[in-house]
């Protein structure tokens, strides 16, 4: 932050002007910043169209001179001017107007006007062109005029010169050595002038569909600085010493493979056997577990967790809700107890004496396991000798819990343990990590992107599943999927019914859980219907979910605070309301809640119409395939993949300009410099990493 802004007792704060809070809202602050702030299009500003040569619906640009100027009453109330020049007759009508325009516009004043022609009954015309009142000696724009993404408080002329000064103060000196960028590619400063002014011969479509050259060269730089950010805390992490944790045999992982009720698929015991080839080595893992809902990830954590612990170091296991943590704690307790294991248990609902009991063991080493939410990562949790950290639906936690999660582990490890593992006199250890999502990343995209991440795969179910039947139906089959819901709760079925919201709010058509509960009490009576959402406490989702585990609750009516994670092998029907509200991956999450016994699963998806394109092709994905790396296909497709990285996965989110499907030979490109670059050009290299991530770097390792 820069020290203006930090809050002072006695100097009263320069009061800022709306657009300037809007900048900084939309980040741009720095020079750099308004320098890499690109058009979304363009307008062609450069010439006149002859009034004879306007078409219907093309924009265009005309300068005439007012013939009459009036205010008429047909419909409504609406300013007339009747434009003219040596072509023709355009008409300019205005539905809203103030007096000024009125007067401004009067017969004999020369109008640059541009907009939209129509062929009207009175002939042509343009509904609210842009007008500009010029001198028959007014020069043409030199460039197209660029178009900015902007919001309501920031005015397009306002930040038009904003981005302008910015662009001409910014320091845009090539920072590549020579013969290190792609050959077709511009300077950057080139480039960028070239994008915020091109000339009017420049193809609009190469500029609107980022295909040219100078797009090219930005996404090359944004890519660069990614790669070489990656491979850079890659380095910095090579360097660092963690415990190796190895898997004698005999030792406590084989005797849960023993005592586990199931035997691993072949994909689980390959992905166990990554891992555990990572913690033996005395570097700290950085893996990211990838499997589709219901692949079994929690039991390779609880092995990984095992090796650790029989290594003689803590883990600590993090899930993203109370609800997860505290079913990973339950299943953890039943696997590893019985083996003589200690697990204490934190979240934010842990109070009082118990939390502190639970702290106290974790900062003893006496709890050898330590489950929970984030609360983990408080300060106030300290771990004696934490050797590895586990996160599941990584990607569910925000890019700052993230951070403080990596500063927190950096912190933790190296407060004074026993030199035992230690191989340098003061080598201080780094937990290893792993982390665990369901929303699998297309998996060349993530080894070309994530250089700092390595990924292991499940790519199978376990064995014994019947696949799940997905039906769409409209709202008004809502009460035939009641009947069968009736059918199937007296035949012992379990049923989730998601609904979307918890209370009416800006959407009153929403049906909210609590209504929808009522309704389903009294709809079937005899059963037992129960109510899980957000507004919740802890305690209570706690009782709910035990009762639906138990099998003594028929039906959940359920917010979607039951997403990620909930495993209740015997449920076999799952409702989803509005399903056109949600997005694909969250729809297979969802439907990832039932499926997961021996019993055929069904999946209704009831829907409102009319349905958008998106929202149909999301609910014919769900129809047509229950595969989640399909599904995950899909939604790039429907999408586009920046929107998919961008809500999902860690770092992703930073990348403004390159699109990675799109863009892969520049992405190939990119990380073949980067590491020439970090090895002969050191100092170029930093400078590329703060010119484009500045403080955004540490974030991109997280
Ligand atoms: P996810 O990958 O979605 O986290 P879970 O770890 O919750 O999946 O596993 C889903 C269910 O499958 C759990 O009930 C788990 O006990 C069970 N399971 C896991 N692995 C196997 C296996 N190899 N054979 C049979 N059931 C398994
Ligand atoms: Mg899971």
């Amino acid at each position: 932050m820069p020290e203006a802004d930090a809050p002072t007792a006695a100097a009263p704060k320069p009061s800022k002007s709306a657009p300037q809070k809007a900048m900084e809202k939309l980040g741009l602050l720095r020079d750099i910043d308004l320098a890499l702030h690109l058009p979304l299009r363009y307008e062609d500003e450069t010439r006149l169209t002859p009034i004879a040569d306007l078409r219907e619906g093309v924009a265009a640009q005309v300068e005439g001179v007012v013939v009459d100027c009036q205010v008429e009453l047909r419909s409504r109330r609406q300013l007339l001017v009747r434009l003219k020049d040596d072509s023709g007759t355009l008409l300019l009508r205005f539905l809203h107007f103030y007096p000024a325009q009125q007067r401004q516009m009067s017969a004999a004043t020369r109008l640059r006007v541009r907009g939209e022609a129509r062929v009207g009954f009175f002939g042509r015309e343009m509904v609210h062109p842009v007008v500009k009142v010029v001198d028959d000696d007014t020069p043409l724009a030199q460039a197209l005029t660029p178009v900015y993404p902007t919001s309501a408080q920031l005015p397009q002329a306002y930040l038009r010169k904003a981005v302008a000064s910015g662009l001409a103060r910014a320091d845009l000196r090539e920072l590549l050595p020579a013969g290190t960028v792609p050959r077709h590619l511009p300077p950057l400063k080139e480039a960028l002038h070239f994008l915020h002014h091109p000339p009017p011969s420049a193809s609009l479509a190469a500029l609107e569909d980022h295909s040219h050259p100078a797009w090219q060269r930005l996404k090359f730089e944004e890519l660069l600085a990614q790669q070489l950010s990656q491979l850079q805390a890659q380095r910095e992490r090579a360097l660092l010493a963690a415990p190796a944790l190895r898997a004698g045999p005999g030792g406590l992982h084989e005797k849960l493979l023993a005592a586990l009720p199931f035997t691993l698929t072949g994909a689980q015991q390959r992905v166990a056997e990554e891992i555990a080839r990572d913690l033996a080595r005395p570097q700290p893992m950085h893996r990211l577990l990838q499997g589709d809902v219901g692949s079994g990830k929690t039991v390779v954590a609880a092995l990984a967790a095992a090796v650790a612990i029989d290594a003689g170091w803590q883990c600590a296991l993090m899930a993203p809700t109370e609800i997860l943590a505290e079913q990973h704690f339950r299943k953890l307790v039943d696997w590893l107890e019985p083996l003589g294991l200690k697990i204490a248990w934190i979240t934010g609902s842990v109070k009082g004496k118990a939390r502190q009991k639970m702290l106290d063991a974790a900062a003893s080493g006496e709890a050898q396991l330590v489950i929970g939410t984030h609360a983990v990562i408080e300060d106030k949790v300290g771990f004696a000798r934490l050797g590895l950290a586990i996160i599941d639906e990584q990607h569910r936690f925000g890019v700052a819990q993230r951070l403080a999660l990596r500063n927190k582990l950096k912190a933790g490890a190296t407060e004074g343990h026993e030199p035992q593992a230690a191989r340098g006199p003061a080598a201080p250890l780094e937990p290893h990590m792993l982390m665990m999502s369901a929303t699998p990343i297309p998996r060349t995209l993530a080894m070309t992107y994530f250089a700092d991440l390595d990924v292991s795969t499940i790519d199978e179910l376990p064995p014994g599943r019947s696949p799940i039947v997905t039906k769409v139906f409209t709202e008004s089959k809502r009460e035939d999927v009641i009947d069968k819901i009736r059918g199937a709760v007296a035949d012992g079925a379990q049923v989730y019914w998601v609904c979307p919201l918890v209370e009416e709010s800006e959407a009153v058509d929403l049906r909210n859980a609590t209504e929808t509960h009522a309704e389903l009490g009294a709809a079937l009576p005899g059963a037992s219907v129960g109510l899980l959402h957000g507004r919740m406490s802890p305690a209570d989702k706690a009782a709910v979910m035990a009762e639906f585990s138990a099998g003594r609750m028929s039906v959940l009516v359920a917010t979607t605070v039951i997403e990620v994670g909930v495993d209740v092998p015997n449920a076999s029907l799952m409702v989803i309301e509005h399903a056109e509200r949600f997005g694909l991956a969250q729809l297979h999450q969802l439907r990832g809640r039932v499926g997961r016994g021996a019993k055929a699963s069904v999946c209704v998806l009831i829907y409102t119409p009319p349905l958008s394109e998106t929202g149909k092709a999301r609910l014919k994905a769900m129809a047509e395939t229950t595969d989640g790396f399909e599904i995950a296909r899909r939604d790039l497709d429907i999408r586009g993949p920046g929107e998919f990285m961008g809500s999902r996965q860690s770092g992703a989110e930073l990348l403004r300009f390159a699109d990675l499907q799109e863009d892969a030979p520049l992405l190939v490109a990119a990380r073949r410099l980067a590491p020439e670059l970090l090895d002969r050009h050191p100092a170029a290299a930093a400078a590329q990493v703060r010119r484009w991530l500045g403080t955004k770097a540490e974030y991109l390792k997280a």
